[in-house]
């Protein structure tokens, strides 16, 4: 198997635990685990495989994938061989998703749905649709907390829908490997900041509506139809895509009178907004809790993973789910055994608050480990948002890309510094392609962004900062 360099790379590839990606320290390799769901047990037998394969550096991504650096050409098939025979990973051929959806960590079968849940999972499994998840029934089976109280406001069973649009998926041809499909249940964890191809977004019990890139809505459909419509969807786009494969990437090149002709349900109104969702800390689950832990940037060493999954093992903690705030959900606890996960986390250094500022800064890994990298993005990143922490604390965005690639965030941001010669160019209300106001290396910067300097005046009159109140 051979690493597929990022010079090398069409757009809208993206790696996998077969096909690796070749970076500045070595070969990043995605892990895909089935459901985006583990043990504690699998966690530490993933950090165990890090150390033992790669560099020890684990990631999870925006998309709640996990990622692996510094594997080798050496190490790569006996790491492979592992994830596979453990069943770590949910691997397929084929250049098309190997994730399709998107779930919120902390999404829960309402009560109405839990039987629909099991039956969802078990049934995928069961007629060879979804092989990746006969381990995931199982394992649910078997370490199901006592009982399965309703998510945080959840309004249909996003975990059953994923399921089964997963299943779908597989058997669409053509579609991008970027394509996603984000499940929103409706409760107060709101999925609104995710892009999707394909949104879909419960309204009322049992009740969801569809969005095509975000832009046409349908709906309302019965949960139950839900699976179907969007992967009739899925097979149309992909068809329409064969004729134009290089031009048609997401669904969001297409225009509204394609998109409307991709579904036969009614045009309907977008869904009002919701609050922006905590992102961190303890959170309540009916009657158990989940701690939901952010890794700084994304990324935490291999031993600190350890600790934090032995720590969860400890208090009997029956399932962690990945998240795409990128971090980890230890769910099913008592709530003195989360605050305990949580207290270890925050002395290890990760995220267990909403208000940390690292949770809306995103920073790629930047030199030295990416060997495109014009500045040490990653490194770069925490002395940043300590500077930049009245801007964070607003709910506004930072970017710290290592070069104009973007790969960490190709939307724009409140603020985006894209690394160039070993400085950085600085984007107000942009993206790493647009214009910059200035370049300047990490120390000028960090000046130039305090209060009364210009930089931090240029951040007020774009309307991104806060002014001075009369
Ligand atoms: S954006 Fe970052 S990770 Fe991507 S190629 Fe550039 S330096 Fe590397």
């Amino acid at each position: 198997m051979n690493a597929s360099s990022p010079e090398a790379l069409r757009r809208g590839w993206c790696p996998s635990t077969l096909k690796p990606m070749e970076t500045g320290d070595g070969w990043l390799v995605r892990l895909h685990p089935p459901g985006a769901w583990l043990t504690p047990a699998q966690l530490r037998r993933i950090a165990a495989l890090a150390g033992q394969h790669g560099s020890g550096l684990v990631e999870i991504s925006a998309r709640g994938n996990m990622q692996l650096r510094g594997v080798t050409a050496q190490s790569h098939p006996e790491l492979v061989a592992t994830l596979l025979a453990e069943r770590l990973v949910d691997e397929h051929e084929g250049d098309g998703p190997q994730r399709l959806t998107l779930v919120s960590p902390l999404s829960n079968p309402p009560r109405h749905c839990e039987e629909r849940s099991d039956e969802a999972i078990h049934g995928a499994a069961l007629d060879g649709r979804l092989d990746c998840f006969a381990s995931l029934a199982m394992t649910r089976s078997s370490v199901k907390p006592p009982s399965s109280p309703a998510g945080p406001g959840d309004l249909i069973d996003a975990l059953a829908l994923a399921a089964e649009i997963e299943a779908r998926g597989r058997e669409v041809v053509g579609l991008p490997a970027k394509f996603a499909v984000v499940i929103d249940g409706g409760g107060e964890s709101s999925l609104e900041a995710f892009a999707g191809d394909l949104r879909m977004v419960a309204t009322a019990p049992g009740r969801v509506v569809i969005a095509l890139a975000d832009r046409f809505w349908f709906g309302p459909l019965a949960e139950s139809e839900a699976g179907a419509a969007v992967a009739q969807t899925m097979a149309r786009f992909a068809a329409r895509r064969a004729q134009a494969p290089d031009v048609l990437r997401r669904m969001d090149d297409l225009g509204a009178a394609e998109l409307a002709a991709l579904c036969d349900w009614p045009a309907t109104e977008p869904p009002p907004p919701r609050p922006a969702p905590r992102r961190a800390g303890l959170f309540a689950l009916g009657d158990h809790h989940a701690a939901l832990v952010g890794l700084p940037f994304g990324r935490a060493e291999a031993a600190t993973l350890d600790r934090l999954a032995r720590a969860a093992e400890t208090r009997g903690c029956p399932e962690i789910r990945l998240s795409p705030w990128r971090g980890i959900a230890f769910r099913g606890l008592s709530q003195p055994d989360a605050m305990v996960l949580l207290d270890g986390a925050a002395a290890d250094g990760l995220i267990i608050r909403d208000d940390d500022p690292r949770l809306s800064v995103q920073a790629c890994a930047g030199a030295p480990a990416c060997s495109r990298a014009e500045a040490p993005a990653m490194t770069d990143a925490a002395p940043l948002s300590q500077a930049l922490e009245p801007l964070l604390a607003e709910g506004r965005t930072l970017h710290v890309s290592g070069c104009v690639k973007s790969c960490a965030r190709p939307a724009a941001s409140d603020l985006t510094l894209v690394g160039e010669g070993g400085r950085y160019r600085i984007v107000i209300g942009g993206s790493a392609r647009d214009s910059a106001v200035a370049t300047l290396d990490l120390s000028a910067l960090l000046t130039r962004l305090q209060p009364g300097q210009d930089l931090h005046a240029r951040l007020i009159a774009a309307g991104r900062l806060p002014g001075p109140t009369a």
